[in-house]
Order: structure tokens, then sequence, then C-alpha cells
């Protein structure tokens, strides 16, 4: 039920032979999926070369053709989401409908990127002397190294993988060792579809080992990372080494305000959902919320009540709602940030605690009255626990959410107008959604700012991460 698992070096599907490697762990279970290969020095040389070879036809291909090949490797995501949304939720955790979604997400990436590689215009500058002809044309960046986290297998990865493919660049992806099998699975689709050889690579490995020796090369000329603002900032300064470009997407701890003139229960389970998807591990949650104090009681009541409402299980069992963290690392990290609350005089008002005796399951958790120089009030939880806290003014609450160096989603609530108006504007953060959470699509921007990175991911700013501009004056 699980997949076949191997590094895609130049068109071919490779394992074993003496390669070094790991075990894939189900979450919900602990147990083995199966045996990871990792890549050797010399396979992460073969895929640069394969790269540069794929790069060279790739970019020499029309943005008509490129497109026709994507749109057959989306529509192959959508043919097969059954059995890629049940290797991801094996591998991951998430429930199996959020999985679907994720691989349905995937498949109009893909499509939207094929569309929009064909809509890479350049333009004509009158000159300032007769005959002279200023032409600016978008050329692809070149060879791309990608590296993607373990909480979206395969929204991460496509978000990479479409837009270089889209731009007309070739890549190499090293996808995360601990979720590799939805990967292998949509990088099958691309080979299925007619991908040439050597366009898009896959390589798994020890992380730092990987990157140090895929940025070190001079063939890669932009790198693309998503993951924690430690490791951003490592492979940011490795990047500047050789001058590569970079895209960063990095942690954030997003803000939500509540405020008091708008339907506190409406509020309450639109972010609650939106909080335990993925039991809290998104790039995007909500994971700070501000109430003002004449809703908070009945937003407080609503959302534990959603809480406790949650059906943890196993992913693939029908009813769960909410799977195990992905890991046990996350696990540890919840019981730390549930002891510091404590000792800040947090209350736990409902869940706190592991669950079960088998994988990496957590309750879902609320916490309030805690201090805003707490832990779970200043890093970024990654895990299903909301602090729920009260505030009194519109400028007090900016300047609360505004206090820390994340910036990549924040959320806000009310039923005025120009209250909207002035959140949106008020918030530093790379995405805001106002009375609504649709902040991640195919067609706009997604990125950070502060800490959280640069570079966009989504929409036309998202291919214009995978495009050089030249100048070409002709006389
Ligand atoms: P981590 O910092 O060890 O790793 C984060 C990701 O970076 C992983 O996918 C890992 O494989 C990769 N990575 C680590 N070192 C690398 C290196 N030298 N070169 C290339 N890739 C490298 O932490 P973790 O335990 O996996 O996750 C913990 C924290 O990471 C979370 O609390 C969260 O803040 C952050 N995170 C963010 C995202 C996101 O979507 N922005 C995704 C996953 C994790």
């Amino acid at each position: 039920m699980y997949t076949q698992l191997g590094l895609y070096i130049d068109g071919k599907w490779l394992n074993g032979e003496g390669r070094k490697g790991e075990d894939v762990l189900n979450p919900a279970t602990g147990k083995m999926l199966a045996h990871l290969p990792h890549a050797s020095a010399a396979d992460l040389d073969a895929a640069l070369a394969a790269a540069d070879k794929g790069l060279a036809l790739w970019r020499a291909t029309s943005a008509y053709d490129r497109a026709k090949i994507m749109r057959k490797a989306a529509d192959l995501v959508r043919e097969r989401y059954d059995h890629i949304s049940k290797v991801m939720t094996q591998e991951q955790g998430k429930v199996y409908p959020e999985s679907r979604a994720e691989v349905m997400t995937t498949a109009d990436i893909i499509e939207w990127f094929a569309e929009e590689g064909r809509r890479a215009y350049g333009r004509i500058v009158p000159g300032r002397q007769k005959g002279v002809r200023q032409i600016v044309v978008q050329e692809p960046v070149g060879v791309v190294a990608a590296f993607t986290p373990w909480n979206f297998p395969t929204l991460t990865p496509v978000r990479k993988i479409a837009a270089a493919l889209a731009a007309g660049c070739s890549i190499v992806v090293k996808a995360s060792e601990e979720t590799p099998g939805a990967c292998v699975e949509l990088v099958k689709c691309f080979a299925d579809a007619g991908l040439p050889a050597g366009v898009l690579n896959l390589v798994f490995g020890v992380p730092a080992n990987v990157s140090e020796h895929l940025l070190a090369s001079p063939i890669v000329k932009k790198i693309s990372f998503t993951g924690s603002i430690p490791v951003g900032k490592h492979l940011a300064a490795l990047a500047a080494k050789t001058m590569k470009r970079a895209t960063m997407e990095l942690g954030g701890h997003s803000p939500v305000v509540v405020f008091a003139d708008t339907d506190p229960e409406k509020a309450a389970d639109t972010i609650a959902a939106f909080k335990y998807r993925n039991a809290g591990q998104v790039c995007i949650s909500p994971t700070r919320f501000y109430v003002q104090e004449p809703v908070y009681n009945k937003f407080l009541a609503r959302f534990i009540e959603y809480a406790k409402n949650i059906k943890l299980g196993d992913g693939l069992e029908k009813g769960t709602t909410m799977g195990p963290l992905a890991n046990s690392r996350r696990l540890d990290a919840m019981e730390a940030i549930v002891q510091d609350s404590q000792k800040r005089g947090g209350k736990i008002v409902t869940g706190g605690k592991r669950h079960g005796n088998q994988g990496y399951f957590f309750e879902p958790t609320v916490i309030t009255d805690l201090p805003d120089d707490s832990k779970l009030m200043t890093e970024e939880p990654f895990g299903p626990i909301a602090p729920i806290v009260t505030f009194k003014t519109f400028d007090e609450v900016v300047e609360r959410a505004n206090s820390l160096p994340y910036g990549l989603a924040a959320y806000a609530f009310t039923g005025s107008s120009a209250t909207a108006n002035a959140i949106g504007d008020a918030i530093q953060s790379g995405m805001v959604g106002v009375n609504s959470i649709a902040i991640s699509t195919p067609e706009t921007p997604f990125g950070g700012v502060k800490e959280s990175g640069y570079g966009s991911e989504g929409g036309i700013e998202g291919l214009e991460a995978y495009t050089n501009r030249k100048f070409i004056s002709q006389g």
C-alpha cells in the first residue's frame, strides 16, 4: 500500500547498490514503512550533471510544449490521487481528506504554472536614438536546487518544481527524508507525462551534506528552501558564497485578532478548524489568538468545544479528524511548551498531553492566561496547541501582533470595513487573511517578511522567482 522509494536521477530510478539510507516510519504506529536510499556524493554529482544537461534541452523547448507535458503531469496526479493520498497519510500522519486536498491542489498548481509559463512576456522599451531597439526578455534562471520539509510532502515540492519547469529551468529536489513517498509519486507523474531525463531529479540524504554539496556547485544558480528559520539562515549564507539567487519560505507565528464587532462563534469555528489542520504543523497555522475582551468568553467556549470534538486517530481511519504529529521531535516540543506555559501561569483548559501509547499523538490543546513573553507566545509551536488571550484596543493589539521577528501570515475577524482595511495595512506580514483563511492559492503570492524569509512562491511572483531579466540593446 505504500510505495517503492528511490532516487530519480537523469530519468532513472535508483535504489540499493550499497547506498546508505534510513527507514521511513508511520507516525500513527511508529512502524517502518520502507527503506529510503541516500544519494552518495557521486549520485549528487550525477544529479547536477543531469540537471545541467536537462537545462539545455528544456530551456530550448517552447513554453507551449513545456505546458503540454506539465498539464499531462497534472492529469496524472488527479488520476492517481487516491494512491498518492494514502501514501501521504501513512508517512506524514495527516488525515486522508487533508492528504486528498493537498494532492488535488498539487495538480492545480502544476496546471496553473503550465499556463502561466506561456505568459512570461518581455517588453520593448523605446530607445533614445533612432533605430535602437531596447528589448527586455525573461530567461530561465538556470539549474535550481530545492529543499522541502515533511509537513506538505507534495505541495511544497510542487510549488518549486512547477514554477521552475514553467520558467524553463531544470531542478534537483531534496525532499524530506521523513515523508519521501508522496514526492516519489509526484515525480513519477512528471516522468510518465514525458518530461525529458535530467530536467527533474529527486535526491535524499543527510540534509546538511546534500545541501552543502549542491550549493557548493557552480552549476546551481538558484536555491529555494522551505523549513525552519535557523536552517534558512544557514542555507542563505551558503548560497551567498557563490551569489546564487534564493527564495526562503521559513517559519511563522501567525497572530489572529478577533475584534468585538465580529460574530465570535463563527470566527472560532473557522479559525479552530484551521488551527488543528495537520495537527498544527503548518507554517501559516494560526498560533497566537488575541480576542477583544467583550467577546473573549464566547470565542473561547466555542474554540474549546471544537477542540474537544476532534477525533484523534490514524488518518486512514474514517471519521478521524486529526492525525498524529509527524515525528517524535514534535511530541517533545509540545511537552516543553506545556511545561513552560504552566510555569508562566498559563491555564491548560483542554488537552495538554500525549494521547495513547503508540505513535506520536498529542491532544488538541488550548491554553489561556499566558504572558506575551512565554515560550508559546514567542516561539513557533508547530503543533496542536492554541494560546488564547485578551486585548483592549486596536493600537495595543497591532503592537503585540507585530512584536515578534516573524512575518509570514496573520488573520483578523471584524464586522467593520474600516477596521478590516486598517488591520490589513497595519500587520507586518507577507499574507493577511481578513474574515478569510484563504491565503494560499496557486494564483496568489505566498511568502513572508522579516525573519520568515523572502521571495514569493505562488502567482506571477512565483514564476518571476525562476527567471532572470535580460536587456538587449540593438542598434
Ligand atoms: P529542522 O530545522 O531540523 O528542519 C526543518 C527542515 O529543514 C526539514 O525538512 C529538514 O530536513 C531540513 N533541513 C535541516 N537541515 C538542513 C540543511 N542543512 N540543509 C537542507 N535542509 C535541511 O527542524 P524539524 O524538526 O524538521 O522541524 C522543526 C521546525 O522547523 C518547526 O518547528 C518549524 O518551525 C520548522 N518547519 C517549518 C516548515 C515550513 O513549512 N516553513 C516546515 C517544516 C518545519
